[in-house]
């Protein structure tokens, strides 16, 4: 798949292109880019991208013209146009496979206030926010997006790592431990030393139930659990003396 961004600073972007396993995605065929720097599509003397916002107050907005002239050198109207906002659509794993399943993508990272409404109007798609609160750049929040996405196309990452990963079962990941045996006199737990490929099938999903109960109990609300996991919860709730606070 293609990841096309449009930015006022590519170079945000371009080492994480050239690292560690987006390079290898990269090299092997995987994963295409193109970096667009919004500034080459300004033709004044001044390459100005942005102007005061009509209505006063604070801050600057990215103008139309450079916007629409590098939006429409990648063809975005054609293709899943996306805006890194605020104001979007909170982005989370199930937005990050339906993207993965896209050809290409055009992400718009805005600066200062934000950019024209008019461009979202005219070539933006979906508006995508990384979370409640504000940043000052889109490149970060692109970053996130394109990491969750690139992560889950084929040929990028093993199909067993991703499906015992946190959120794709609806519950949070177990925990890990690798050697040492024993870190600072904290010991691995002996279950994982055992080699009981069932028992430790079954520890590992009590601790991502316990870890969601603990760390995202709104998961849980959502989640259809199967037997053995409403079991699980049980056990962990009647061996804590907890209140179920509403969970069951
Ligand atoms: N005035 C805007 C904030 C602009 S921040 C407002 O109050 O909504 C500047 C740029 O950073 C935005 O154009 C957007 O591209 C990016 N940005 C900031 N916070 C973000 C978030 N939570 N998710 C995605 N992009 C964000």
């Amino acid at each position: 798949m293609k990841f096309t961004v449009l930015s006022l600073f590519p170079e945000i972007l371009q080492g994480f292109f050239d690292s560690s396993i987006m390079a290898r995605a990269v090299n092997n065929g995987s994963v295409e880019y193109e970096l667009v720097n919004i500034r080459d599509f300004a033709f004044d003397k001044h390459k100005t991208c942005d102007d005061a916002p009509y209505g006063g107050g604070a801050g600057m907005v990215m103008k139309t013209e450079p916007l629409s002239l590098a939006l429409e050198s990648v063809k975005a109207k054609d293709k899943k146009s996306l805006y890194m906002s605020p104001s979007g659509n909170v982005f989370d794993q199930k937005i990050a496979g339906e993207l993965s399943k896209e050809e290409e993508i055009v992400i718009l990272c805005g600066r200062y206030e934000g950019v024209d409404q008019r461009i979202i109007d005219a070539y933006i798609d979906t508006e995508i926010s990384i979370g409640d609160y504000v940043l000052s750049s889109g490149e970060t929040a692109a970053l996130v997006v394109i990491d969750a996405v690139y992560r889950l196309v084929e040929g990028v990452i093993s199909k067993e790592s991703l499906e015992e990963e946190s959120f794709s079962s609806g519950l949070l990941e177990y925990p890990h431990y690798t050697r040492p045996e024993v870190f600072k006199g904290m010991k691995v737990p002996d279950i994982l030393l055992s080699g009981h490929h069932a028992n430790i099938k079954k520890w590992r999903l009590k601790k991502s139930i316990e870890k969601t109960m603990s760390n995202r109990p709104d998961l849980l609300s959502e989640k259809i659990m199967s037997d053995e996991e409403k079991q699980i919860m049980h056990e962990i709730i009647s061996a804590n003396g907890e209140e179920s606070d509403g969970l069951n």
